[in-house]
């Protein structure tokens, strides 16, 4: 789903050519019925598995937004010239990136792309967040990260965050106020000094008393009351909780009543 930052953030869902506007469609009856087919989101082939959220096993092992440097910044060796594809590397790897503090059940650090911000907030279901580092390249970004995860997580424990209600009182300021002192020198200078918190809504109704985690691998229609969306999750009336983003390159039906 695509998100755009506002009170609460606004969710839409790409469903082949059209834009579907999800927050509209809360409080009411939506029936999601998958028809068999996923196509590859890098290659836009055909695949009877999707792999790591939307590839085919050929595009896991070979496209560029599949490599292990995604999910692992400090593995990223496009700074000494590196990379599956270097002319994606030099779009995505070799541009600024954000080392930042999210909270959402707990402080967690993260890393991301520069114009991911907020995207990137928003997807984790964080209640706010800060910028800790700006950094020329995703391995710096990611050799920060690896620090930084001795003294904090850099999980969303997503069934917590599904439950959350009220965000976690924290103070994010003292929470980065500390990380600078735990910072070796020469990681140090790239401490940003925009000090602004990222407050984000979302548009819940209702949040889930037990969460039961649906999936279009497992049941071909999922249906129910909207009650809310938060993260990259739809939750139902019914405490059903469906991970979207799992579903990428899923061909899916939608049809919502009141
Ligand atoms: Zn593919």
């Amino acid at each position: 789903m695509r998100t755009e930052l506002g009170t609460p953030v606004k969710y839409t869902l790409p469903i082949g050519e059209n834009l579907l506007e999800m927050n509209e469609l809360i409080g009411k009856e939506v029936s999601m019925k998958f028809d068999g087919r996923i196509n590859c989101i890098s290659c836009g082939k055909k695949t009877k598995t999707s792999f790591g959220q939307g590839f085919c096993y050929n595009c896991l092992q070979t496209a560029p937004e599949a490599s292990e440097s995604v999910l692992r910044p400090e593995l990223s060796k496009s700074h000494l010239g590196i990379a599956r594809d270097m002319e994606w590397a030099e779009k995505h790897d070799l541009i600024d990136h954000i080392v930042y503090l999210a909270v959402s059940t707990e402080v967690k650090v993260g890393v991301t792309r520069i114009h991911q911000i907020p995207t990137r907030w928003i997807d984790q279901g964080a209640s706010s967040a800060i910028k800790l580092a700006t950094t020329p390249n995703r391995h710096i970004a990611g050799i920060i990260e690896v620090f930084l995860k001795k003294h904090f997580t850099d999980k969303t424990n997503w069934r917590a965050m599904l439950q959350c209600e009220t965000a976690l009182i924290c103070t994010l300021l003292e929470e980065k106020e500390k990380v600078i002192r735990l910072l070796p020198g020469e990681l140090r200078k790239y401490v940003e000094i925009d000090n602004s918190i990222t407050e984000i809504c979302y548009p819940v109704q209702k949040f889930p008393d037990k969460i039961k985690s649906v999936s279009f691998d497992k049941m071909p229609v999922i249906e129910g009351v909207l009650a809310g969306i938060k993260g990259q999750y739809l939750i139902f009336g019914n405490d059903s909780v469906l991970n979207i983003r799992k579903h990428n390159g899923y061909f899916i039906q939608i049809k919502s009543h009141s």
